[in-house]
């Protein structure tokens, strides 16, 4: 990274300033900033010189405010090259997260605004969105509980944007695919019955991927069977299956997932344009989607439809005829999706450029279309390389929040994650009292999953024996 070069009279963190240049500044030529840092009893001031200007930042000490000085200069550093993003120079993936912590740290709704905007110039707008998500997902946080996540890493084709672990069925690695059954089900009877013995209470339970539905039916059978004789499901509140793509879900994977206890599953077109996902390699057919809601309503399942704002040869008009037809259909959750350029997709490696589209009336359109339909944000999250005004937001209608979304994107409660690409993540408090977390992450490779399943496993059992 050569685009950046700072001369600081203290020490900065310089990865993360190259970062926030990669990612807001986007300089192409490399810029000097002479940056000078002053601190005073009650306060720092910031200067930043470069060829042609000079900037300064005062502000006083605030407290649990971390490294408040490289944010002084990211905020000057924004105005300098006269960027101005509804986030401000935030870039992390979860800006509620950072509203709760100051939250918890004794900080009132008040004085965070005014963190936010001065410090970081997010939008007012923005502010009060994260306002109302996390008052939404105090009343939800559990951190006595954990949540149970199970990758299946195949899907029917690659999505052109997508950078999940996930794997065509008919290419070289679907070739793994009833070992990685067998494997999965070796690792759901080792796990279900480590947690039960270790009384550990299971909030919620996640089957995701890749695309769930893609297992045949008697594996999704044996699968979900071994689920609910292994695990100790007696106060589990909530279980989700991903049946993302259409091509995918049949009448008996419904039955079968209803006969399991399954509640809630997430049918995603994506988009209403069936050129649209042609052209970015998903099969859609309007019929067939119709026919399987009808039949998931019909079955009491709840319903999530995830949608992509920003996909390839898209027009503004194009995502308003998909937002419209979501009248159509009565859902419970609603996510709309920024497109966000993975380095590991198919479109960033064909030099994808995102679409000029008209944010300002989308936004509206998404705000009259949830309105109407009673849905309320409830959970979000961004992504680097989005464009750049966008986030993802989980939708609900009142008491239907998905309550493993929440706690995935909050961090707050414990992870257990079997099958493909799958992250166990082990909340706890450190001697401090403040959160930490550590991580094991299964191999996403099915063929690398089967052979390293059991180290996996062990590691896990050790975190959580702690
Ligand atoms: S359905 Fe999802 S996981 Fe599968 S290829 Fe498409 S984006 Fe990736």
């Amino acid at each position: 990274m050569d685009e950046i070069e700072v001369v600081c009279n203290i020490k900065l963190n310089m990865k993360s300033l190259e970062e926030f240049d990669r990612i807001l500044l986007k300089n192409i030529e490399k810029v000097f900033y002479e940056i000078n840092v002053v601190e005073f009893e009650k306060g720092y001031v910031v200067k930043i010189n470069t060829k042609d200007t000079v900037k300064e930042f005062r502000y006083r000490k605030v407290e649990k405010l971390y490294d408040q000085v490289l944010l002084m200069v990211k905020n000057l550093l924004l105005q300098i090259n006269k960027k101005n993003y509804k986030w401000g120079t935030l870039i992390g993936v979860r800006p509620s997260k950072l509203y709760r912590k100051f939250l918890e740290d004794g900080i009132f709704h008040e004085e965070i605004k005014v963190i936010f905007k001065e410090i970081y110039l997010v939008s007012e707008e923005k502010i009060e969105l994260l306002k109302k998500i996390v008052e939404k997902e105090l009343k939800y946080l559990n951190e006595d509980k954990i949540n149970i996540y199970v990758g299946i890493p195949f899907c029917p084709t690659k999505c052109k944007y997508c950078s999940f672990a996930s794997y065509e069925l008919k290419g070289l690695h679907g070739k793994s695919y009833s070992k990685f059954v067998d494997t999965l089900l070796e690792e759901v009877k080792l796990s279900g019955s480590f947690l039960k013995n270790n009384k550990y209470e299971i909030e919620s339970f996640y089957i995701g991927g890749g695309t769930p539905t893609i297992l045949k039916e008697n594996d999704l059978e044996k699968i979900l069977k071994e689920i609910k004789e292994n695990f100790d499901l007696s106060k589990m509140k909530e279980f989700t299956v991903e049946a993302g793509r259409i091509d995918t879900i049949t009448y008996r994977k419904l039955e079968i997932m209803k006969k399991y206890g399954v509640q809630r599953i997430s049918i995603n077109p994506q988009t209403f344009n069936e050129k649209t996902l042609k052209r970015v390699n998903r099969y859609f057919d309007k019929n067939q989607f119709d026919d399987i809601y009808r039949k998931a309503k019909e079955m009491g399942f709840l319903i999530n439809m995830d949608f992509i704002i920003g996909l390839p040869g898209e027009t503004t008009e194009d995502i308003l005829y998909t937002l419209e037809n979501i009248k159509n259909y009565e859902i419970e959750n609603l996510t709309i999706h920024t497109l966000a350029l993975k380095k590991a997709s198919n479109l960033f490696r064909e030099g994808h450029i995102h679409e000029e589209i008209n944010n300002v009336i989308i936004e509206e359109k998404i705000n009259a279309i949830t309105e109407e339909k009673k849905l309320n944000p409830y959970y979000m999250y961004r992504q680097k390389n989005t464009v750049e005004w966008g986030e993802n937001i989980g939708y609900s209608v009142e008491g239907k929040e998905s309550l493993f979304n929440i706690q995935i994107i909050e961090e707050a409660q414990s992870t257990f994650g079997l099958g493909g690409g799958a992250i166990t993540k082990y909340v706890f408090k450190n001697d401090k009292g403040d959160i930490e977390i550590e991580r094991i992450v299964n191999p996403k490779d099915p063929i690398v999953y089967i052979n390293e399943v059991k180290d996996r496993f062990d590691k896990k059992v050790r975190l959580f024996s702690k």
